[in-house]
């Protein structure tokens, strides 16, 4: 088995400490939990995940971290019931600190210095959206200066910021959502996520989508709008960890409807690799039917594309005959040799 720099093993504590139950979620249907994490599942599930490795596959780093819920919403006898049952981990080095997930409302200067006293070392905000009227149709306002004093607060304990956001809620445009990006880029967050929305079982946007009040954005619209968001994130530096659901079992059984798909990460990347070979041929005054380019070996699914697609678009617009990509593993960037 190839070893992994970074493990992170997550315990889900759904909807514990939300302050309210926003329109699009329902942890319990996309991650498989029903039950509330207690100390004796705490440590059977680290134990289960460190198991797989042995000494020396073991990944460098290793975190625990609390999803699926506003862990800082929590009552502080639940923080510290499920903060305690990692510090013998983290005693004996095999964990090295946790994260959490939470919701600026409940984000506190008590609260997170508490966290940190407690091996927490980063902080992921659900985001979703910074507009006003997005957030209020989906049941989850929040002043956008709340936002930014929690990560003040959070950056002041010297501790790392995650931020998440979600295209396509109801109201969002492609316009919201590029505004929504920049908000955030300007709170520069140590990364990103990026959710396209889904509908999924048991929840009041799966009400809006049965009555037809809600109709979910297609998955072309969804890649491009990612698309851009990505551009915005990589010009900022900000790297994007994760795009859409894990492909949980659980998930895929409640998913309703929505731009789901199993490689959406890739969809999103091989458009931006079309988009930079658009522009090396738009270098061109006038196109040859032969066309060479040296890529990146470990890019060249991105530049042929999904099926070729890439290949045959540029084939279409430019009148090429021949497209030929030169893998070269010393290739950075893609570039245009003949
Ligand atoms: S999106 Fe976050 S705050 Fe809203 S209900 Fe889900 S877990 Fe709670």
């Amino acid at each position: 088995m190839k070893k992994r720099e970074h493990l992170v093993i997550p315990i889900f504590i759904p909807h514990e400490g939300c302050p309210y139950r926003c329109a699009f979620c329902n942890q319990s249907k996309i991650t498989g939990v029903h039950v509330q994490s207690d100390e004796i599942m705490v440590q059977n599930t680290i134990k289960s995940y460190l198991s797989v490795f042995k000494a020396d596959n073991m990944p460098n780093k290793r975190e625990v971290a609390f999803y699926g819920g506003s862990f800082t919403g929590l009552g502080i006898e639940r923080q510290k019931q499920l903060l305690k049952s990692v510090q013998p981990w983290i005693k004996s080095e095999k964990i090295h600190s946790v994260r959490v997930s939470t919701h600026s409302l409940v984000v506190d200067q008590y609260n997170i210095s508490f966290l940190k006293k407690n091996n927490v070392r980063t902080i992921e905000l659900g985001i979703q959206s910074t507009n006003k009227a997005v957030l209020r149709a989906v049941g989850r306002p929040c002043e956008f200066r709340k936002v930014s004093s929690a990560v003040n607060i959070i950056r002041k304990n010297d501790m790392k910021i995650g931020m998440q956001l979600m295209p396509g809620l109801p109201l969002d445009d492609e316009l919201n959502f590029i505004k929504s990006v920049k908000d955030v880029i300007e709170l520069k967050p140590d990364f990103a996520r990026i959710y396209p929305t889904l509908v999924i079982k048991g929840t009041p946007l799966f009400e809006l989508y049965k009555s037809g009040s809600y109709v979910p954005w297609n998955l072309n619209r969804m890649i491009n709008i990612v698309k851009d968001s990505l551009i915005e994130f990589q010009k900022a530096d900000i790297p994007v960890i994760r795009i859409g659901l894990h492909a949980d079992r659980s998930m895929l059984d409640n998913l309703v409807d929505g731009p789901y798909h199993p490689s959406f990460r890739y969809l999103v990347d091989r458009l931006i690799a079309r988009d930079k070979m658009f522009k090396l041929l738009n270098g061109l005054g006038n196109c040859p039917k032969n066309i060479k380019f040296k890529v990146p070996s470990r890019q060249v699914s991105l530049f042929l594309g999904h099926k070729k697609d890439n290949i045959f678009a540029i084939k279409k617009v430019f009148g090429i005959e021949n497209i030929f990509l030169i893998q070269n593993d010393n290739q950075k960037e893609i570039e245009l040799v003949a």
